[in-house]
């Protein structure tokens, strides 16, 4: 102890402990079990965000995991770190520390105890097994590079460390402790930021549309259309909640209206309520229908495809009585109903921010980063894991997989560099 402080010289300072400074600190204290491998996290207790995932019950990963599931860095760059620990070698590891994974839909893994406390604790107890440091309640302020190595402050502590990982995450859910810090230090020891928006997160809608309709949800796709790119289209389930819409089709397209307005591109989002079909498709269904049901009102000719309370709120937002005969359907009525239904506007003005998201796009740019071992390119002795990183997955488990992938090849970059200090 100095000046109150706690003093400590550590081979592996890992800043952050959520998911990828979890695996990071595992993976590097198998590697060198005679290391201090020691992991400072500013929360009292750690894990928050493995917790909270998948509804509680942490969706760990996802049977089919490819760089199109990812957004931010270069595909080929994103391919090669998941490729150095895939999704089988990520259930592997999680069978050997006890979690058992299954499969539910859309290929997404659970734990069988379907709790993420198991998860939670699994790494937890291995971490402790290796024998790795954990240090909460030490948020770390500032890192600077020296001779002797980096000198990383804390309330605390005042920590030198022959290397260091950041694995602070983003800035999505901040109250866990994930609230962005994470980016200045990476600036200040020489990286520079692309800047950030919130992703995965509920959109907030215009108007009044939307709030009788909460609690509904409906297969849908929607798509994104921003000036100067190509649309993007998500198929999906739709949730619409009393401030907007939600639910895996929205929160995986959320990022692409953020970075559309970051960019200050005119965009606009729609759906269709007939995923798949075009005007000429959805114009055949609607004429098969009348034909098929010729005193049908359009109330019950809209209600084969949509919730009634759906159907009912677009006929009044269209301005067409829901109890029309289909029979006096005009020409004029069925292109609008046809526009509405592959082509529904959606008045988007913002999303619940980053309080309320699952995912930080933006961050530090991969090409900053070795991609064979998350080694810094500007910062010697620096490495990067999970969130922190421009990177970010789809709904599914993607996000994890990230988190897992970047902090095992973290770990081996850490062997790497120590055997080339070794031998010069
Ligand atoms: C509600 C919710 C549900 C989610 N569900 C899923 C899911 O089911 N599947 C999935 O794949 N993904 C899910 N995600 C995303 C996933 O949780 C993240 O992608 C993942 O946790 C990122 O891991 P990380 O280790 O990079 O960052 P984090 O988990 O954010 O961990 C960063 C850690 O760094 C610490 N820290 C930050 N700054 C400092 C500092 N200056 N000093 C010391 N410590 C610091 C924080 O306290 C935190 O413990 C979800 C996210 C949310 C918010």
């Amino acid at each position: 102890m100095a000046g109150g402080k706690i003093q400590e010289l550590v081979d592996v300072a890992i800043v952050g402990g959520g998911a990828a400074g979890l695996v990071t600190a595992i993976f590097a204290a198998r590697r060198r079990p005679e290391w201090t491998v020691t992991i400072l996290d500013g929360a009292r207790h750690l894990g928050a965000k493995i917790l909270v995932a998948g509804g509680g019950r942490c969706n760990v990963t996802n049977r089919v995991v490819s760089a199109a599931d990812f957004h931010g860095g270069s595909p080929h760059v994103i391919k090669r770190i998941l490729a150095a620990f895939p999704a089988e070698q990520t259930a592997a590891f999680f069978r050997e520390i006890g979690v058992e994974l299954h499969e539910e839909e859309h290929g997404k893994l659970f734990p069988d105890t379907n709790r993420a406390r198991s998860v939670l604790d699994a790494l937890l107890s291995e971490a402790d097994r290796c024998g790795v440091h954990i240090r909460t309640d030490h948020r770390v302020l500032s890192i600077e590079r020296g001779e002797a190595g980096f000198r990383i402050e804390t309330p605390a502590a005042t920590l030198t460390a022959r290397h260091v990982v950041l694995a602070t995450g983003g800035r999505s859910l901040p109250k866990t402790g994930s609230d962005g810090l994470g980016y200045e230090l990476a600036r200040a020891l020489g990286h520079t930021l692309i800047p950030t928006t919130p992703a995965l997160v509920p959109l907030l809608l215009a108007g009044e549309f939307h709030a009788p309709l909460s609690g509904i949800s409906q297969d849908v796709e929607l798509t994104v259309s921003a000036t100067g790119t190509k649309p993007v289209r998500v198929r999906g389930a739709l949730l619409w909640t009393h401030f907007g819409i939600s639910g895996p089709a929205v929160l995986d397209v959320s990022r692409h209206w953020h970075r559309a307005r970051l960019e200050q591109r005119e965009v606009s989002v729609t759906v269709n309520f007939l995923p798949g079909d075009d005007f000429a498709a959805a114009e055949q269904r609607l004429l098969a229908a009348v034909w098929a049901q010729p005193r049908a009102v359009l109330r019950g000719l809209l209600a084969r495809w949509l919730p009634v309370r759906v159907a009912d709120a677009m006929a009044t937002a269209l301005g067409i009585t829901r109890m029309l005969p289909m029979a006096h359907l005009s020409k004029e009525i069925r292109r609008k109903l046809i526009h509405a239904l592959i082509a529904w506007p959606l008045p988007v003005i913002d999303s619940r921010g980053y309080s309320h998201a699952e995912a930080t796009a933006g961050g530090v740019p991969m090409n900053e980063i070795d991609p064979t071992t998350m080694a810094s390119r500007v910062c010697p002795g620096l490495f990067l894991a999970g969130e922190i990183l421009d990177v970010d997955g789809r709904i599914g488990g993607f996000n994890f997989q990230w988190a897992w992938s970047s902090g095992w090849v973290a770990a081996a970059g850490l062997a790497q560099r120590d055997d080339r200090e070794q031998a010069e």
